[in-house]
């Protein structure tokens, strides 16, 4: 059987691997540009989110190369994300393309993937299948971390885009890892080239923490590359969301991301006492955590009509207020431009730059507190 799953940030590479490796026909649908998103908006309802949109198109594209069936994440909740699969098989059976959705939730997981394994020729060897999971998440696992690392620290890169080519490489790389000893012998040589692309670290760089929707956040394609940008603009960016980050939390019985969510939920709780769908809780949860580690900037990246994003949004001028810590909120559809979010950037870390020069020497906050 061929097999598709949507892009959702890095997570591709783990989840060609496992799935290749339990004999599916993987077709990885191809990297998201504007057809994706122009093609998926032409057949989705106008005001659904953003992500449901690129998805679609993701799926037009992937069964247009053969793709037969869709591996696709459910969900419970308020949030849109648990109708995604029913009405993209609506959508796609109305255009000629009847497609099977294979729907993964926390309580069906492996039950669903032992019987598409099945439905296709193949047995599940469950000793054997362990460690292919393992191996897979660490594939995916690793990324995220060089991503996280390289949002960190590419303001310091000697060369602007060094950083940006040293992480496309790696993810070549480690796609094409068929063991553990292929992913480390790709880490040792990041980590060498890496020390070679950045200079000294300053003692005290401007930090900016990133929250928001899940999606929007772990895929650079459709945010324009804003960590990306934040750094070459000479910011150190901390993003709290990443794909493998989400597997832990939500479909691993992994103890130490379930402390991380509730030592997030306890930072939220004083604005908000319960949760809201999506990520609203975690983005307001994570503003709190990095103005009290005394970050410089907040911004919130979020998709029009996303309804956990927009009650965050209504919550994180009162944060900026009482921390006093500068607010971007940057609220994304298919019409967005890159040009426009890249003036909006420049400004916004002109004026942490001004705010932090001028709290220096002693003067007036340019922007005190205010959401900008
Ligand atoms: S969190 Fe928002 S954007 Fe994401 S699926 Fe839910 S409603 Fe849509």
């Amino acid at each position: 059987m061929r097999v598709t799953f949507p892009h959702m940030g890095l997570t591709w590479v783990g989840v060609k691997h496992l799935l290749a490796e339990v004999g599916f026909d993987v077709v990885v649908p191809p990297p998201i540009t504007r057809a994706t998103l122009e093609l998926g908006a032409k057949h989705s309802p106008e005001f659904i989110c953003l992500p449901f949109k690129v998805m679609l198109g993701n799926y037009l594209q992937a069964v247009e190369a053969g793709a037969e069936a869709i591996f696709m994440l459910g969900g419970i909740g308020p949030c849109r994300l648990g109708y995604y699969a029913e009405v993209h098989r609506e959508i796609m059976g109305d255009l000629g393309l009847p497609t099977r959705m294979i729907v993964l939730e926390r309580d069906n997981f492996v039950s669903e993937i032992s019987q598409a394994v099945k439905a296709n020729g193949h047995g599940i060897k469950w000793h054997k299948l362990i460690p292919l999971v393992r191996f897979s998440l660490a594939k995916v696992t690793y990324l995220d971390n060089l991503e996280a690392k390289l949002l960190r620290e590419r303001y310091r890169e000697k060369l602007t885009g060094t950083c940006s080519n040293i992480f496309a490489q790696t993810v070549q790389a480690v796609d094409a890892a068929a063991s553990w000893a292929d992913l480390q012998q790709t880490k040792r040589l990041v980590s060498a080239e890496l020390e070679q692309a950045l200079l000294p670290e300053p003692s005290r760089p401007l930090r900016i923490g990133v929250v928001g929707e899940i999606y929007m956040l772990i895929e650079s394609s459709v945010n324009f590359r804003l960590g990306e940008r934040l750094g070459q603009l000479g910011a150190s960016v901390t993003r709290n969301m990443y794909g493998s980050t989400w597997v832990r939390e939500h479909l691993l019985p992994d103890l130490r991301a379930r402390q991380e969510m509730r030592r997030i939920a306890r930072r939220c709780r004083p604005y908000l006492a319960q949760r809201i769908g999506g990520h609203g809780f975690e983005t307001i949860g994570y503003a709190v955590d990095y103005a009290e580690q005394g970050y410089d900037g907040l911004v919130q990246v979020l998709p029009l009509t996303c309804m956990p994003e927009i009650i965050a949004e209504s919550i994180l001028p009162t944060v900026s207020e009482d921390y006093g810590i500068p607010l971007l909120t940057v609220t994304l559809d298919e019409h967005a431009g890159e040009a426009g979010l890249l003036t909006r950037l420049e400004a916004f870390v002109d004026m942490l730059n001004e705010r932090r020069a001028s709290s220096r020497i002693g003067g007036e906050l340019i922007a005190p507190s205010a959401g900008y």
